[in-house]
């Protein structure tokens, strides 16, 4: 067992709940989806005590990538204590031969209820020209069902309590909002998938999902009046456009910039220089903590149309890009940021951790 589980007793003598715990998995199946997307399934008895109030969303765990011997082996992940404060640091301080590579990724859907629970990962197959990849796709390619892993993720039971905070790996919160943006690369489309299945009939708006080739294209369900455009680079054909130029001329067609910006605005654009995010040293994750109703009444823009309802947008993908659409949104369009999420999942050319 890789961690001590269970509660834990308070100076006070109450019992509380570790909100995240390590779970021992082991694969159970492994799926080429399309040319970029591999599903591994994990799956574990401990997962019965895996999972959060209600839909999973854009729920992110943590994957323990291990690392292998010279003799391809895998070299076990020694014991180290969930429980404390402290454990990213004790994870750290091992050798990185020893400990392997910590990387974060969505859970597609999780099956819990049943006797044996499982949940899904889709992992972005991606290698250099000289087919060199990170830990956790070069992890996924090799997988196959009976190998073993660790994940770090959330704990039923802290979930379930009536006490509990709102998890925090879970960044979809789009409040009173009806009117949606979702954007994204091919790392955000297990959580752009898995919000479009949640969304209720009343939501509307656009989904733009940025991937290499057409053959990407997954089937997606939605009971949500959410139109759903998928972009292909054109990886397939040799003709592949830089990351993210679709993406951002698509969100740039759906939310244009307001007409009086032209014939008013001092700085040109509808509102405030964001302040600078250095994505090769610095994570990009800008997510409004809540959307309450009185926060929503606040930010609303004046021009809006009487009986048009508040907007909100999640957007994720490589770290420039989405820096670029932030700049683009709140400064050009002048949305408030309180009605946004902004994520870089990952950085090109720099390793996650
Ligand atoms: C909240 C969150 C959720 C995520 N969910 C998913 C998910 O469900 N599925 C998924 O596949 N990814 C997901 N990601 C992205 C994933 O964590 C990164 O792509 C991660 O860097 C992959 O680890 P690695 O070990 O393969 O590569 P690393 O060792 O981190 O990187 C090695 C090299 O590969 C490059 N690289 C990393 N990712 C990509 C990529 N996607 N395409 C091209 N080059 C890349 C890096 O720039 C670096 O040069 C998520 C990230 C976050 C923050």
């Amino acid at each position: 067992m890789t961690s001590v589980k269970g509660t834990k007793t308070t100076a006070a003598g109450t019992r509380t709940e570790p909100m995240t715990l390590a779970f021992d998995v082991t694969v159970s199946s492994v799926r080429q989806l399309s040319p970029t997307f591999r599903r591994v399934t994990l799956g574990g008895y401990s997962l019965r005590d895996f999972g959060v109030r209600g839909d999973t969303l854009d729920l992110r765990i943590k994957l323990m990538i291990p690392s292998l011997a010279e003799d391809g082996t895998v070299v076990p992940l020694p014991p180290f204590n969930m429980e404390e404060a402290g454990w990213y640091q004790e994870w750290l301080a091992m050798d990185p031969s020893v400990r392997g590579a910590m990387r974060t990724y969505t859970v597609r859907e999780a099956r819990l209820d049943g006797v044996y629970p499982e949940i899904d990962i889709d992992f972005v197959m991606h290698f250099d020209a000289d087919g060199n990849g990170g830990p956790a796709a070069n992890w996924a390619q090799a997988a196959r069902p009976g190998d073993a892993i660790t994940l770090i993720g959330p704990n039923n039971r802290a979930a379930h309590c009536f006490t509990a905070e709102i998890y925090s790996g879970i960044e979809w919160r789009p409040g009173m909002a009806q009117r949606v943006l979702l954007a994204g690369d091919e790392t955000a489309i297990p959580a752009i998938s898995a919000i479009l299945e949640s969304l209720p009939s009343y939501m509307t708006g656009h989904a733009f999902l940025e991937v290499p080739e057409a053959g990407d294209f997954l089937e997606l369900t939605s009971a949500a009046d959410v139109e759903i455009t998928w972009l292909a680079r054109g990886a397939s054909i040799g003709r592949s456009r830089p990351h993210g130029e679709l993406l951002q001329q698509a969100v740039r067609n759906a939310v244009p910039v307001p007409g009086w910006v032209g014939i008013k605005s001092d700085n040109g654009g509808a509102g405030p220089e964001p302040e600078d995010v250095n994505v090769d040293e610095e994570v990009l994750w800008e997510t409004p903590a809540r959307m309450e109703t009185a926060a929503i009444a606040a930010t609303k823009n004046p021009d809006m149309p009487a009986g048009a309802m508040p907007f909100y947008a999640w957007i994720a993908g490589e770290a420039a890009v989405i820096k670029d659409m932030r700049r683009y949104l709140v400064r050009d369009v002048g949305i408030d940021r309180k009605q946004v999420a902004f994520m870089g999942y990952w950085r090109q050319g720099k390793a996650e951790g």
